[in-house]
């Protein structure tokens, strides 16, 4: 007698699928309401006890009670943060990956799975202009891949440094950095050193003024560029600091979270060229590289360098780490601060590989491309105007004579509405609307009529 749970449920099977299939031939996808969808705690009690509960209930309870309070961050009229727009093929991939419980934590148990990422990654890299013999491993978020790459430059940083204690080291970033990185540092108990940067880019001169008038500018041990600021997609002097970095010996993490993606696009990878610089570079193939969450791929110029410093050492896992360098076999879980994990880089290899990189270029181009229109339509229109000009694929305005209260009433009404979703931010202490482009099927229509639903 088996246990039952482990059973296949042909019956449960097919609704899944079915409902799976729907949600797959959706166009698009219904916005639906987040937390404007109350949920009354009462309706979840008792779920949890010794007997099981029927799973068509259960099914149909999350079908049309909890799946509503999620906004579709997949939806085209989903603006807000930064979106994610999966392709139909890496969604059904991650289908494959989900039911397969496909495992990608080392060589030895998931070689398959470590070709395909990694092939993934050597292109990604390649792009990035980084040498042959880059490499790392998918993670779960921009968080994580900053710290574990920042983990990495600072023990690098300290080994140079041995006269410092080991506390003493900092890195250069930027004040307009994503708040992860100070995350990172405060985690690591590593200080920054927040450099004025020059109408929120940071620059060389930026960074050169800073340590001149620092007092110990010798503890400063890497320096932290933004490729795509997440508010403003602005990119930092990759080639300034990258340059700097590399003349002085300091470690160089770049953060494209976000705008990495943008080395796809035709008009904007030219901003990119100092990433060949770079020492740690991650990118979020689930921000606009169109795979679904969770998935970033991390990139170390000398990968030997990052698993001394990460690998995690066990009785248990020596038989992962029985080889020596020269014959090292790739074992994701040594290049992050994780060791099980998912083969979360798989639905996004399936989809570059079989949408090709040419589809990829005109998708986030069309981000790019709708951003610029956006900015004429906000021209053009006398209740709205520019905060800066658009960078990579995200748009700042406000509208004259607003409050913050009204931007975030107007916020919750256009959700309400299922118009879009659209949240204000904060520029120079000012409440301001944002729209962060990236699906390719958001409409010009729709901008004006979010522009439109301003205006009153
Ligand atoms: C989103 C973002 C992060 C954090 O990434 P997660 O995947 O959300 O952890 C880091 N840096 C930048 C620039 C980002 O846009």
């Amino acid at each position: 007698m088996g246990h039952q749970m482990f059973d296949y449920n042909a019956e449960l099977a097919n609704e899944v699928f079915d409902y799976c299939r729907d949600r797959l031939s959706m166009d698009p996808v219904p916005l639906d309401f987040g937390s404007l969808h109350p949920i009354a705690p009462s309706s979840m009690e008792g779920f949890i006890r010794p007997e099981g509960h029927d799973p068509d209930q259960i099914f149909a309870f999350f079908k049309e009670t909890l799946a509503p309070a999620v906004v579709s961050i997949d939806s085209p009229g989903f603006l807000a943060f930064i979106p994610n727009a999966p392709t139909k093929s890496s969604l059904l991939f991650d289908m494959v990956v989900a039911c397969s419980g496909l495992n990608g934590t080392s060589w030895l148990e998931s070689s398959g799975v470590v070709m395909a990422e990694n092939q993934a990654l050597e292109y990604l890299a390649g792009l990035a202009g980084m040498p042959a013999g880059s490499g790392g491993a998918f993670v779960s978020g921009g968080s994580l891949g900053n710290l574990s790459s920042l983990t990495v430059g600072r023990d690098v940083g300290r080994s140079k440094r041995s006269h410092l204690a080991p506390h003493e080291v900092r890195f250069a970033i930027s004040g307009d950095a994503h708040s992860s990185i100070a995350k990172a540092l405060h985690v690591l108990g590593v200080e920054p050193l927040v450099v004025a940067s020059s109408d929120h880019r940071f620059t060389r001169e930026g960074l050169e003024a800073a340590l001149a008038n620092d007092s110990h500018p010798d503890t400063v041990v890497g320096v932290v560029a933004t490729a795509g600021t997440t508010n403003a997609g602005i990119v930092d002097d990759l080639e300034g600091l990258g340059s700097y970095a590399r003349d002085h010996d300091l470690w160089f993490h770049v953060d494209g979270a976000y705008g990495g993606a943008a080395l796809f696009s035709p008009s904007e990878r030219h901003l990119f060229e100092g990433l060949r610089h770079a020492d740690s570079f991650i990118v979020d193939p689930h921000k606009w590289l169109f795979a679904p969450l969770d998935c970033c791929a991390l990139v170390y110029r000398n990968p030997t360098i990052a698993r001394k410093v990460l690998a995690q050492q066990a009785s248990y896992l020596d038989i992962l780490h029985a080889g020596d360098d020269a014959n090292y076999e790739w074992n994701p879980s040594d290049f992050a601060i994780h060791l099980s994990r998912r083969a979360r880089g798989l639905p996004f290899w399936y989809s570059l590989v079989t949408n090709g990189t040419a589809a990829y270029e005109s998708a986030v181009q069309a981000a790019v491309d709708l951003a610029k229109r956006a900015v004429e339509m906000i021209e053009s229109m006398d209740h709205v105007e520019m905060v800066r000009d658009s960078s990579l694929s995200i748009v700042l305005f406000r509208r004259k004579g607003w409050s913050d209260e009204r931007y975030t009433e107007w916020s919750h009404q256009l959700l309400r509405d299922q118009v879009a979703f659209v949240t204000p931010t904060k520029w120079e202490g000012e409440t301001v609307a944002r729209l962060a482009f990236l699906h390719p099927n958001t409409t010009e229509d729709l901008v004006r009529r979010i522009l439109d639903s301003m205006r009153d």
